[in-house]
């Protein structure tokens, strides 16, 4: 696996450190790709390039944020979408929304597995979804639309726009928090016995413990309303990268069945 790291934002720092030794201690070779904040988009394109045509690289992950010269877009659209295993290609993107087998943002799979694990039904659930990124929102939305055992679900995504969001989501049996706002989701916005999924990561600097990371959802309120909800840290995010490091096998099993 190669992982392509542009710049020095600290929250990548983190994820690529914790990368490289969740792989590392499954076996696999994790590669740093490592370039300034100043690199130009034809030197990761060219980079990229090389990495799909070497055959001792299964998987190629990019780090997010890119810096701010390099397009995104044209970034995910160079991924071979046979390695890209976090999901970026938009022929990954198409596979999910048609159920056929792809690579699925690892984010949005972790929610559902997390839904299997504690077999939480969503057959016929009413599912609110609050977020429209294309890493989260949609495709978790997605997944819960699949004719499944885990999916058949009735799903409502909520944004920015969204009129009456607080009634919309106790409407919901399973609520998903996408947001990127500290404690947006209250016990006053969610019906008794509802479950709480939150994917949210936001930092916020705390008087006594200083920087601590939280949730979209307010977790002291929500915990007592609710029939199970996940916490901030040590939820979504620790399957999220459970799920890439199958992805990396799945990718290597692929390539040697070729
Ligand atoms: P994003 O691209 O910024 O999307 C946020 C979404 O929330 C947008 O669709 C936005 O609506 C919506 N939103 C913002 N304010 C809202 C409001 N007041 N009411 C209703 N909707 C609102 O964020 P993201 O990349 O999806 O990430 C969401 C959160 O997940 C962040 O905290 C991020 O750190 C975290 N995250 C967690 C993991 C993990 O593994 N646990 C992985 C990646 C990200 P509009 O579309 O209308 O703007």
């Amino acid at each position: 696996m190669t992982v392509l790291i542009a710049g020095n934002n600290p929250a990548s720092e983190y994820y690529t450190s914790s990368i490289i030794r969740r792989g590392e201690k499954l076996g696999y070779t994790v590669h740093l790709s490592r370039f300034d904040s100043d690199v130009s988009q034809e030197t990761v394109l060219a980079k990229i390039d090389q990495l799909n045509s070497d055959d001792s690289v299964h998987a190629i992950m990019i780090q997010k944020p890119l810096p701010e010269q390099i397009n995104p877009e044209r970034i995910a659209l160079a991924i071979s979408p046979d390695k890209d295993v976090d999901a970026l290609h938009p022929v990954n993107t198409g596979k999910l929304f048609l159920n056929q087998p792809g690579f699925y943002p690892c984010t949005a799979e972790a929610v559902i597995e997390l839904l299997k694990f504690y077999e939480i039904e969503t057959q016929g659930k009413k599912v609110v979804v609050i977020g429209r990124s294309a890493v989260i929102g949609k495709p978790v939305a997605g997944l819960l639309l699949h004719k499944s055992v885990f999916g058949n679900a009735t799903v409502t995504i909520c944004h920015s726009s969204t009129r009456r969001l607080e009634e919309v989501v106790r409407g919901a049996d399973i609520v998903i928090a996408a947001i990127g706002r500290a404690g947006f989701v209250t016990s006053a916005m969610v019906h008794a016995g509802a479950v709480i999924i939150d994917v949210g990561v936001n930092q916020v600097d705390d008087s006594v413990k200083g920087t601590v990371y939280v949730g979209d959802v307010d977790y002291e309120s929500c915990l007592s309303v609710s029939s199970a909800i996940t916490p901030v840290p040590g939820g979504v995010g620790t399957v999220t990268t459970a799920v890439l490091m199958r992805h990396v096998l799945t990718a290597f099993l692929n390539f040697s069945a070729t």
